[in-house]
């Protein structure tokens, strides 16, 4: 039986009610698309979610995958699911139809990847991992080498990985050894790379690397390191397949989840035999890579957040149906179902806020990103530009963070069958913790938000926030029923960005202060973006009753924004105290007396 549950109004209502998707069919690049293709498209989605990805969950954790002799079998259903998901239109579905994209907005990849990463997230990094790979091609390889690789990846022929991670260059990347030498019109690739998703299976005919590796002689640290395709089988002028291309893997992980999805060792160049070509400009591979990065954040966010929201759906229906204990307050004979219990009602509303606000918070950044790159250059762009920058690590990190509390509580509504195979919580919980480790962990993303956020372009991305919210708060300060909410959010908004500023001055001048309060200073932007978007889709909600009357769909917006920024203002107020303090206990504490 399938696991995966989505909640449709749910989703409807942000993308038309809140945000007003179909309006992005008025840029230039989206004039022939209309709002219902839109929303056929999430439709079809879910459905595709359910009907073909959803299966896979089960089959990859059941079977797993077997390694052999350097070659990575998985189970055949997969095989057959990535050929459909390719031939179907999925991996590009909002690339360019240059290359064989679909064309639509670029917000609706990450909707597409809600519902895909829900159905089976191990199996979705590949399809994934492909678009994201294919995309740096289109966009920074030579027209040759465009013409001959997006189209056979965006279709689903072939797959790619990111190469980026070695054995001693994990969150700096400033210390990679592979290395790239130059030979006419192309390079030998040589050097290992660890952890890499994917990096062998038998999904496809071939698969094509995105290696970052620094050529023969290059200047040290990031400025000398340069992107490379490098492909598993060698591929010939016209595009068929050739010799092996002395790419190798010597062994998988062994993991705490993700167990259909191949963790791989790759060896490039073990014969002298690794064939690559640069892909962009020579010494700029980082920078390019971040292209792809940037997706893979904000991408990680969406799995922690759809991880947290199928959870929370699947421990909402066992809680209806477990029957367990009296009522509280003797209003039913007999043994009630636990729902009844107001302890489960709060687990339950506080994982709905979350999910909820956190899906709001993701779509919202997906909306803008269209914003920023179809909107024709000028002051309007770049806000959307800067709000994207500032919104990544938050997405990212708090998604992640958020995505692994929401699984570990739906656990705790199911007592102790949450804990066993017989349900699909405890895998969650085990998938879901990895978000916050890779595409850059969570520490590193805090001090990204406090540092290069704060500080690039005269602080830009921290002054469109600060702009695009208090747009928000001013329009609705004598709101009849959130007023008091919106009240408590103005005085957390001035407060954290005071915090803000005074952690910018700390990270000049006291750097170890600021370094030890990044990460509870992104739980506080966090919480405050979660309680806007909750009340801004309260305030919608509002509206929606005056003007229909009671309906339990809106009274469930209206409850959910007024429970979660009452209790969370204080956690808000209490990190941003935090942030400031000026006891150095963590600092200075001696090594010795940890
Ligand atoms: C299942 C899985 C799949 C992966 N897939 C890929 C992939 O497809 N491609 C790829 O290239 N990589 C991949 N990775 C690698 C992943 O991106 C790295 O593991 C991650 O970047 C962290 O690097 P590390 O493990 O070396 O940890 P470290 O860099 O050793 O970090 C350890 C701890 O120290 C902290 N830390 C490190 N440096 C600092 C600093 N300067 N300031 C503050 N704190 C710091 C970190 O936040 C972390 O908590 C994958 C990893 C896993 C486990």
């Amino acid at each position: 039986m399938g696991h995966f549950k989505v909640n449709q109004r749910d989703i409807f209502f942000i993308l038309k009610d809140q945000l007003n998707y179909g309006s992005l069919c008025n840029l230039k690049r989206y004039e022939s698309i209309d709002e219902k293709t839109l929303d056929m498209l999430v439709t079809e989605a879910i459905n595709f979610a359910k009907g073909v990805i959803d299966p896979l969950q089960e089959i990859g954790e059941t079977q797993g995958l077997q390694f052999n002799n350097g070659k990575v079998k998985c189970p055949p259903e997969f095989k057959k699911a990535f050929t459909q998901y390719g031939q179907d239109g999925w991996i590009a579905a909002a690339r360019d139809t240059e290359y064989g994209g679909q064309g639509f907005p670029h917000m609706m990849r990450i909707v597409i990847n809600d519902f895909m990463y829900g159905a089976c997230q191990p199996f979705n990094m590949a399809p994934s991992l492909t678009h994201g790979a294919a995309h740096l091609v289109e966009h920074f390889a030579k027209e040759e080498l465009k013409k001959i690789y997006v189209p056979k990846m965006f279709d689903g022929k072939w797959s790619g990985t990111m190469c980026l991670t070695e054995a001693d260059s994990g969150s700096n990347l400033a210390t990679i050894q592979t290395t790239a030498f130059r030979e006419g019109d192309h390079f030998r690739i040589k050097g290992s790379k660890v952890f890499i998703s994917w990096g062998e299976h038998d999904l496809t005919d071939n698969i094509i690397h995105l290696v970052l590796a620094r050529i023969d002689g290059a200047p040290e640290g990031v400025d000398g390191i340069s992107l490379f395709i490098a492909p598993k089988i060698r591929v010939l002028p016209d595009g068929s397949l050739g010799e092996p291309n002395d790419v190798s893997c010597s062994s998988i992980e062994e993991k705490m989840g993700l167990h259909s999805s191949p963790t791989c060792v790759l060896n490039f160049g073990s014969h002298d035999g690794c064939i690559g070509y640069l892909c962009g400009v020579e010494n700029k591979g980082l920078a390019h890579m971040f292209r792809m990065i940037n997706m893979a954040r904000i991408n990680t966010g969406v799995c922690g957040m759809t991880l947290a929201s199928t959870a929370y759906l699947n421990a909402l229906a066992y809680t209806k149906e477990r029957i367990q204990g009296k009522d509280v307050a003797g209003r039913k004979q007999g043994n009630v179902p636990i729902i009844d219990h107001p302890d489960i009602r709060r687990m339950l509303l506080w994982m709905k806020s979350m999910v909820d606000g956190m899906r709001s918070m993701i779509y919202t950044g997906a909306f803008w990103s269209d914003l920023a790159e179809e909107l024709p250059e000028g002051e309007e762009k770049a806000h959307y530009e800067n709000l994207i920058n500032f919104m990544t690590p938050i997405i990212k990190a708090y998604c992640s963070d958020m995505g692994f509390r929401v699984c570990e509580t739906a656990v705790q509504c199911l007592g102790g069958y949450g804990y066993c195979k017989d349900y699909p919580l405890e895998q969650y919980l085990r998938d879901v913790k990895i978000m916050s480790l890779y595409e850059g962990t969570n520490g590193i993303q805090a001090m990204d938000l406090m540092g290069r956020k704060m500080q690039i372009n005269q602080g830009a991305p921290f002054l469109a926030f600060k702009k695009e919210i208090e747009k928000f708060c001013n329009s609705n300060t004598s709101h009849p029923q959130l007023g008091k909410q919106i009240h408590e959010l103005i005085r957390v908004k001035d407060r954290l960005c005071a915090m803000a500023d005074e952690m910018k001055n700390r990270m000049k001048s006291d750097p170890l202060q600021w370094a030890s309060y990044t990460y509870p200073a992104l739980l506080a932007f966090s919480e405050t973006i979660m309680i806007w978007r909750l009340l801004d889709m309260a305030r919608i909600a509002y509206a929606a009753v005056e003007k229909a009357g009671e309906n339990d769909f809106y009274t469930g917006k209206i409850n959910q924004a007024t429970f979660f920024t009452d209790i969370t203002i204080p956690h808000v107020l209490a990190k941003i105290e935090t942030c400031l303090r000026t006891e150095r206990e963590i600092a200075e504490m001696p090594d010795s007396a940890f």
